[in-house]
């Protein structure tokens, strides 16, 4: 864990009757941005001055997000959970925990019970291993009365699930043997004013929320985007990913500049470093 620094927050923002909170789950010290990046790397090493001389960005987080809406509470990405120090997010990606998503839901005063709703906007380790707690060598659900939800493609047509052993199987089949697992598929209304859109290319159910009220509108992106550099070069792509796909749903929801270039929008992807007005999680 680190010690508190500007990149552990929690920070809440009303939009609409809604109330956003965006908590920041870990920092990534080492994401080898300019090698994964389908794209001229001098091009890219140019719109990206940061990186270091392996191409890598330090400085990303992983923010996942709250929203009460109505009667709901619903969270966006669970992070992820107790991280073993041998994935590779930790030595590879260089991941440094913050104080973690539990403790920023209880700086707003949300205790996992009353989360209703768990959206998961894809399945890669770093956005749902906190989906679920190992207790006794057992994976059960971290938020025991949500139901989760994910795009159908990032479930059921998983190949992950092959292998009884990766996250996947254990943690997503845990909360599918409790039937706690929903999967969706094209636009799905979660909750009034909440919808799940489909945004394939970082997986093939990537998913990403619209949040509507009384006018006012949040976009979480997930990893529609990892960087600026990718809104302002929309033909740049990370690796194996479908482009076409992926910028469907762009111009609608950062047509004001996410929220990382404009601090007036209200779009966000999860590995921003900050977001909306931060304040110190304690
Ligand atoms: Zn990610």
């Amino acid at each position: 864990m680190v010690t508190q620094t500007t990149e552990e927050y929690v920070a809440t923002r009303r939009i609409g009757d809604a109330t956003v909170t965006l908590i920041n789950d870990g920092i990534f010290d080492a994401i080898p941005l300019i090698p994964w990046m389908d794209a001229p790397a001098d091009a890219v090493r140019r719109a990206v001055p940061e990186a270091d001389a392996n191409g890598a960005i330090g400085h990303s987080g992983i923010i996942v997000a709250h929203v009460r809406i109505g009667h709901a509470s619903i969270l966006i990405d669970p992070g992820v959970g107790e991280l073993d120090p041998r994935s590779w997010l930790v030595t590879d990606l260089k991941l440094r925990r913050t104080r973690g998503v539990q403790a920023g839901l209880a700086a707003v005063g949300i205790q996992p019970e009353q989360i209703t709703h768990v959206l998961i906007t894809h399945a890669h380790d770093d956005h749902f291993l906190g989906a679920t707690v190992r207790r006794d060598g057992q994976h059960l659900p971290r938020y025991p009365q949500a139901r989760y939800v994910i795009g159908r493609a990032d479930w059921a047509g998983n190949p992950a699930r092959e292998d009884p052993d990766s996250a996947v199987a254990l943690r997503l089949g845990a909360l599918d043997r409790r039937g706690l697992l929903a999967v969706v598929e094209g636009d799905a209304a979660i909750v009034p004013g909440v919808t799940m859109l489909p945004a394939p290319g970082e997986s093939p159910g990537h998913s990403i929320v619209h949040v509507a009220s009384a006018g006012d509108h949040f976009y979480y992106l997930g990893d529609l985007f990892h960087h600026t550099c990718e809104v302002a070069h929309l033909d740049w792509v990370m690796a194996h990913r479908n482009t076409p796909a992926m910028m469907a749903h762009c111009n609608d929801s950062c047509k004001n500049g996410p929220y990382c270039v404009n601090r007036s929008s209200r779009c966000l992807w999860s590995h921003c470093h900050y977001g909306f007005r931060q304040r110190p999680l304690r």
